[in-house]
């Protein structure tokens, strides 16, 4: 047991984003104690960026299977978020989307998607999560290694910016330190298991700048989304708008490795131009950047398997830290919100220290992040110079299936609602497989391709204005304030 008073329970949770949230959420119903060891010197008490998160200055899609996910963990949270200024958007009636097949109908909502800077979503989330009271969170504390043995994790040892160390003791440990994570060490430096991990890797970099959305865009304004064709043989670029908060557009050009964008601003909206459809440089053109560009590049695929490995009791791992997504799908937030979910039903079947708790919770995190891997690695492997297994015969196989199914939602809503309820995490990727599917499948498409994007008139009356002069930058600060 733990330094806790005699019979309490106490779990400790590395890192205080979005993962480690929803875990102190998850579980604090079934414990005395949760305390969230965070490496950031202070989290912020409004959505403000942090220097501990620089994914956040990327655009970050949160799918009706994360945001539902997050609603269930702590009701409320979407209201909070919509309150704060976030668009609840409508999907695919929302969604003016460009995929390897054509251009997407907008047809009638079968999900949704919230648009919301990153910072807003974590907001959300921290803010309920505080309020839980036996939920405790310790900032300016760096996790730097595991307390036991191979058979059982009792707890971490923390630096704080004293820099002294101490140990703080566990009844679970929970690893929610994102990407970079160092639990591989820490395990191996414990006498734990070797942990089987996978890497396929696109090479894909981000260059994401905010802008004032033009007037009279307003809150219903759709996401635009410009795919790459992993199928063409050259590097992938994709460009996405996302309406967020604070009447902004949040603006993220990708590029697969040899096609990579850079930051300098004056080649911001060319790079957008050069996307399969240079829609999104056309709205660019006629709308005021209002921050600097920033780049990022650590995008890799990487899955480990602790829910395969002999793994000491005591121990689970979460979120990025588990399995870290190439970001462009935009699954990341959705898979960490239900392995939290997962754990949370693990929780409500086994107590949290029962010697099976960790390996029970660490198979059922696995799945949502299983489902959303097979996604990114089925295109991810086709792009050049992916790092990683080269695809098989199974993978090709897959990747021509989807590419039909894609092909025939373009004109077939039977398939268009299995599709989107996999791209947004609602349902497995088995939907897909489901006989009404494959027969709408070989059926082909009920209606024709679109040689166009599918704009109202509002949206094309945007792009019937004069571009606008480019003016020096007005900082993001200014346009907030006046
Ligand atoms: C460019 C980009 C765009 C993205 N876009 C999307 C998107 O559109 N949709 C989507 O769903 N996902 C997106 N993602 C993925 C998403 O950002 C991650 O999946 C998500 O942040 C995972 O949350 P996490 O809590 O596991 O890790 P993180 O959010 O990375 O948090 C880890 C936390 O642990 C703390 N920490 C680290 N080490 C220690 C330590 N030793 N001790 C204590 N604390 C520590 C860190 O300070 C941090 O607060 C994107 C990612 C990137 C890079």
């Amino acid at each position: 047991m733990t330094q806790t008073p005699t019979g309490k329970t106490r779990v400790v949770i590395l890192g205080g984003s979005l993962g480690g949230t929803l875990a102190a959420a998850a579980l604090a119903p079934h414990v005395s104690e949760v305390l969230v060891l965070e490496r950031e010197r202070m989290l912020p008490e409004s959505p403000v960026p942090r220097s501990r998160l620089p994914q956040a200055a990327h655009a970050h899609m949160l799918w009706a299977g994360g945001a539902d996910a997050i609603e269930s963990l702590l009701p409320g949270t979407t209201d909070r978020w919509l309150k704060a200024g976030a668009h609840r958007i409508p999907i695919p009636t929302g969604m003016v989307s460009l995929a390897p097949a054509g251009w997407f109908r907008r047809w009638t909502e079968t999900h949704y998607l919230i648009g919301a800077g990153r910072d807003l979503v974590d907001w959300g989330v921290r803010t309920a999560v505080l309020e839980i009271p036996n939920v405790r969170v310790r900032t300016g504390a760096t996790v730097v290694s595991l307390v036991g043995d191979a058979a059982k994790v009792t707890g971490v040892v923390v630096r704080g910016e004293d820099g002294e160390e101490s140990t703080v003791e566990a009844d679970l440990v929970v690893d929610a330190s994102g990407r970079g994570s160092k639990i591989l060490e820490w395990l191996a430096r414990i006498g734990g298991p070797t942990v089987d991990e996978t890497v396929v890797d696109a090479g894909v970099r981000y260059a994401s700048r905010r802008y004032r959305a033009p007037e009279g865009t307003g809150q219903d304004w759709p996401v635009i989304h410009i795919q790459a064709d992993p199928r063409q043989g050259r590097p992938g670029r994709i460009a996405s708008i996302v309406p967020i908060e604070d009447g902004q557009w949040h603006v993220s050009l990708s590029g697969t490795r040899g096609g990579e964008p850079t930051s300098d601003e004056a080649l911001f909206e060319e790079y957008a131009r050069g996307a399969r459809h240079p829609l999104v440089a056309e709205f660019l053109a006629r709308a005021e950047p209002i921050s600097e560009v920033q780049v990022y590049g650590r995008t890799a695929n990487r899955q480990r398997r602790f829910e395969k490995a002999a793994m000491p009791a005591g121990l689970v791992v979460l979120g990025d830290a588990a399995t870290s997504l190439n970001p462009v799908y935009g699954h990341g937030m959705s898979a960490a919100a239900q392995g939290a979910v997962a754990l949370r039903d693990t929780a409500v079947k086994t107590p949290v220290t029962a010697p099976k708790f960790a390996a029970r919770a660490q198979k059922a995190i696995a799945r949502p992040a299983a489902a959303a891997w097979l996604l990114a690695v089925g295109q991810d492997r086709f792009y050049p110079g992916a790092v990683g297994k080269a695809p098989g015969l199974g993978d090709r196989l897959a990747a021509r299936y989807v590419h039909r199914l894609s092909h025939t939602a373009i004109g077939n809503f039977v398939v268009v609602k299995a599709l989107t309820e996999v791209m947004t995490m609602k349902k497995p990727a088995s939907v897909l497989g489901h006989p009404a599917v494959l027969f709408a499948a070989a059926r082909g498409l009920r209606r024709p391709l679109l040689n166009g994007p599918a704009l109202t008139e509002r949206e094309r009356a945007v792009l019937n204005r004069e571009p606008l002069l480019r003016e020096p930058l007005v900082r993001a600060e200014e346009s907030r304030t006046g």
